[in-house]
């Protein structure tokens, strides 16, 4: 190695803290409820710890997170918000949950039973009892509940603090998204009343639950999508401001003439004489292969600039032939404010969700 400063990175994500802050707000206000924000897969791409660290003096009721692995990255760093797991936990996990306090939701008699003998000799273990409304992924079915409850509550070891449940089609199917509410909150006032035992926090919407609907039966949202600033209806998107920006450079521009291909397979041949810019960012930075040909652009000095040819693994090929003034260096967006991260998603076949869960180590992230 020389002593020569490192250069900057070609590709790179710039990440906004006020605009994270911003949704949040957004979150609060809409809802009126106490919020978990939900930092799971690496803070949907942002970085588990930036966001946790950022967040962590937001007055949240719980940071949600996946695994432990995730909830051992924001402990760690010393997050003093309660860290709670989104689904159901392996045997092998649950000493480190018990012993760092971290608050599991159950969806089995056989987990609460194995909390409680791990949790022998403490102050009891505050836990969130799920039901299974329709995303089939976890919980006790609304017909088992009541039984279920009152077998959890026999644990002296455990505190049942919370109850909850997801909606699968809060952002696709109106009718039935209504009626899981309606399920939800039939069941919550039933297993209160037949136990004799209220629940602290009472919770169901994500994103798409929180933005579209309402409800007098939860005090407690979960969103995750939303608080890095994409709506995943299309509606409640001004309101959101994107957090995070892929951004690259032109590494060269080329003229070439017509008919000459472009990329892998040659399955693009110029239509005219060009000029053709390198972008030094491909899928092995998480820009999903799966948009070449669909349309795809990017933007470069406050323009969109279409996509040739297939997406390889490092760069990809840019029409920049009416953007006479764009050279090498320039700056391009592959998606942020100007491009959502929703646009690429549908043009790639997959959900923004993705698009952000895979944005890969390769790319170096920016805080401001
Ligand atoms: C991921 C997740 C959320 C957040 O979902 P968004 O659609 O990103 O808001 C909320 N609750 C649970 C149980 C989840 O798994």
């Amino acid at each position: 190695m020389s002593n020569s400063q490192p250069s900057p990175p070609r590709t790179w994500a710039e990440i906004n803290l006020d605009a994270l802050k911003h949704n949040l707000d957004v979150a609060k206000e809409l809802s009126n409820q106490r919020v978990m924000a939900v930092l799971k897969a690496g803070a949907y791409g942002h970085d588990i710890k930036r966001i946790g660290l950022a967040l962590d003096d937001c007055d949240l009721a719980f940071f949600g997170v996946a695994s432990v692995i995730e909830a051992r990255k924001l402990s760690i760093i010393g997050c003093t918000t309660r860290i709670y797991l989104l689904g159901p936990t392996l045997a092998v996990e649950r000493e480190e949950i018990v012993s760092n306090r971290w608050t599991p939701c159950i969806s089995s008699i056989a987990e609460a039973e194995h909390f409680d003998q791990l949790n022998q000799g403490n102050e009891p273990l505050l836990v969130h009892i799920t039901v299974d409304t329709g995303m089939g992924r976890g919980g006790f079915l609304p017909s088992l509940l009541s039984e279920g409850l009152k077998k959890l509550l026999s644990y002296k070891n455990l505190y049942i603090e919370g109850i909850g449940s997801h909606l699968p089609s809060a952002d696709e199917d109106r009718e039935f998204t209504l009626s899981q509410f309606e399920i939800f909150s039939k069941a919550v006032t039933k297993v209160t009343e037949d136990n004799g035992h209220s629940f602290d926090y009472i919770h169901l919407s994500n994103s798409a639950g929180l933005l579209d609907y309402t409800s007098t039966v939860t005090n407690l949202v979960r969103p995750g999508l939303m608080l890095y600033g994409i709506s995943p209806i299309v509606k409640y998107q001004a309101k959101l401001k994107p957090v995070l920006t892929l951004k690259s450079r032109i590494s060269i521009i080329r003229n070439l003439p017509e008919g000459h291909s472009i990329s892998y397979g040659r399955t693009t041949f110029l239509e005219r004489d060009s000029r053709v810019a390198t972008i030094g960012v491909g899928y092995g930075d998480g820009y999903p292969r799966s948009i070449s040909h669909q349309n795809g652009e990017v933007w470069i000095r406050a323009k969109r600039c279409p996509i040739l040819g297939r997406v390889t693994m490092d760069q990809i090929m840019v029409d920049v032939t009416d953007l006479t003034d764009a050279e090498d260096g320039d700056e391009v967006e592959l998606f942020g404010k100007h491009i959502l991260a929703t646009e690429v998603a549908e043009k790639a076949a997959t959900i923004p969700w993705e698009i952000f869960t895979r944005i890969t180590p390769r790319v170096t992230k920016i805080y401001f």
